[in-house]
């Protein structure tokens, strides 16, 4: 009889023994491995032949989290390994075969050349991750692992996560401007991070109640605005000339800030770059209204302007649609979410399954 492993639940699997789910443990997660590397190999092949363009898409990074659901960070790092194993070929190798694992692989690309790739391979199959991750920190391009020194040794960073209501949200990222005014620059999430917490130990000692309070009131204040900035999304400076060709500094700010300073294409991941498009085109006497206009990144501003991805409607009511009028939003399909649960087997602790992720 022919059973298909994936449809059996974990009693099933636990009757068939201690070494068939071992094997089959083995087997999925080589599966992850080699699956993800199929899909970070589509995406490179997405950007060379510039199939995103089918879709809508500025980038094949914009299709993952369009069309798959990816997170962008994730879609980048699968297609940062397929690039990185196209010149190491014994790690692609086994990488193809589901040899290694997948955490262990996307650290060594990082740092294997074609002289250090067997070596790196050797050590992958002795290591732990947590190994491996402390070896690839403390060795350089090309190089093999040594012991720290002082020009090899690289700090190891810790990686904060934490989750935002989108009300929050808004304030950290309004709260990150006045830090980079006084920096002059934009400063990064981490070092505003670093550095408002140094002014609040600098000057506000923490056991003082009446400044807890104080800070409390300006944070309930805070909140309560970027609530209503969420219910409306209004532009306060209303004071556009609707003929004018181009929008000043102060009113790009305006825009990006009700856009929520990032690009407006349903999925698209950028926040850099940002342009103000008008909807209704200008040539063609759109007029230089909020309504009429639209923060978008500049790749996906190229693509409306070169005809493969269409936009209509008004702030807060737009349709985005590809070359073939195809609607951007409605691109989810459960059905390829079916297809990557199953032969992806995505269903594990790491990320959430398409499936349920698509149901949410
Ligand atoms: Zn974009």
């Amino acid at each position: 009889m022919n059973i298909d492993p994936t449809h059996l639940n974990a009693q099933q699997l636990g009757e068939l023994g201690a070494d068939a789910v071992d094997h089959l443990a083995r087997r999925a997660c080589g599966t992850l491995t080699s699956y993800r590397l199929l899909l970070g190999r589509c995406l490179l092949a997405m950007d060379r032949y510039r199939y995103h363009f089918d879709h809508g898409c500025c980038t094949s990074i914009h299709y993952a989290t369009l069309v798959l659901g990816l997170k962008a960070k994730q879609a980048r790092q699968f297609r940062h390994v397929a690039t990185r194993l196209e010149e190491l070929p014994a790690l692609s190798n086994q990488a193809t075969h589901g040899l290694i694992a997948w955490c262990k692989l996307r650290e060594v690309v990082r740092v294997a050349s074609p002289d250090t790739e067997e070596f790196w391979i050797d050590l992958c199959r002795h290591k732990t991750y947590e190994q491996i991750e402390r070896l690839v920190a403390l060795t350089a391009p090309g190089q093999l692992p040594a012991l720290p020194t002082s020009h090899l040794a690289q700090p190891i960073h810790t990686e904060l996560r934490i989750q935002l209501s989108p009300q929050a949200m808004i304030v950290v990222d309004r709260g990150l401007q006045a830090p980079s005014q006084q920096a002059g620059r934009m400063l990064n999430r981490a070092e505003a991070v670093e550095m408002l917490f140094a002014q609040l130990l600098a000057g506000h000692p923490l056991d003082e109640d009446l400044q807890h309070e104080q800070r409390e009131r300006a944070l309930a204040k805070a909140r309560s605005e970027a609530q209503k900035d969420l219910e409306e999304c209004p532009v306060r400076d209303t004071r556009f000339n609707p003929e004018a060709r181009h929008i000043t500094p102060a009113q790009t700010r305006e825009l990006q800030r009700r856009d929520g300073y990032r690009c407006s294409t349903p999925g698209c991941p950028h926040h850099l770059y940002l342009q103000t498009h008008h909807i209704h085109y200008y040539s063609h006497g759109g007029k230089t209204v909020p309504l009429n206009l639209l923060t978008l990144c500049s790749a996906c501003h190229r693509n409306v302007h070169e005809g493969r991805l269409k936009i209509e409607g008004t702030p807060g009511n737009l349709v985005f649609s590809n070359e073939q009028g195809r609607n951007l939003q409605q691109k989810w399909r459960l059905d390829v979410a079916d297809w990557l649960d199953v032969w992806i087997g995505w269903t594990g602790e790491e990320f959430d399954c398409y499936r349920g992720r698509l149901a949410a």
